[in-house]
């Protein structure tokens, strides 16, 4: 089996941990302050606030879900590739997460996570399930028809088909690394003929950390 899945990690999941602040002021933690919420062009827990009082620097959605995607892929095992995805319904909450592992019952001890070798014995493409087919599988609250999809790498073919016949209509994906390959090409033909709508995340260059 020698069907080519990502080799690397993405660049953004290089980048630091993301992470929402709850208020705006930061909040003492049991182990010091997290208040450290600086970005490239300010600090994200300034005091800038509407006349109302409202805080005016939080994180848009898409900054939320990509976020979350990004937040999920760094519990992957995957020594090469952290993938994370983020489904969210219609109404802005979120359904089900997911990164690329392995099944349940199958041990992250027992398995191989190479990416060159022995088919069976050595390389990890026969076992390891990717981030949006994950996402979808955990989803146990029943349709996710009319949701969208926000995943920190584009989508395979075979996760494309999944997402299609899960009914998602909008796929946000940031990395597009296998831009022109076999199965990326594959994704896109299927994509466009399903009506999936697939949409660069635009980053805002934004930095949020989170102490863990
Ligand atoms: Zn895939």
């Amino acid at each position: 089996m020698s069907r080519r899945v990502p080799a690397a990690l993405p660049a953004h999941a290089e980048s630091s941990i993301a992470f929402v602040t709850p208020r705006p002021g930061g909040y003492a933690g049991a182990r010091g302050k997290f208040d450290s919420f600086a970005s490239a062009r300010g600090t994200l827990n300034s005091k800038k606030e509407t006349p109302m009082g409202k805080r005016e620097d939080y994180i848009g959605w898409d900054e939320y879900f990509m976020g979350v995607a990004q937040l999920s892929g760094f519990r992957s095992k995957d020594p090469n590739t952290q993938v994370g995805c983020c489904i969210v319904s219609q109404d802005n909450k979120i359904l089900s997460m997911g990164y690329n592992g392995l099944p349940k019952g199958c041990s992250d001890e027992d398995f191989p996570w190479n990416r060159e070798g022995d088919v069976l014995d050595e390389t990890k493409y026969a076992y390891v399930t990717h981030a949006e087919l994950n996402s979808i599988l955990n989803y146990r609250g029943g349709s996710l028809e009319g949701a969208r999809l926000y995943v920190s790498l584009f989508p395979c073919n075979e996760c494309a088909k999944a997402i299609i016949q899960a009914g998602i209509k909008k796929v946000v994906f940031d990395s597009d690394k296998y831009e022109g390959t076999p199965e990326n090409r594959a994704a896109k033909r299927m994509f466009d003929a399903a009506g999936v709508e697939y949409i660069p995340y635009s980053r805002t260059g934004r930095t949020v950390k989170i102490m863990i």
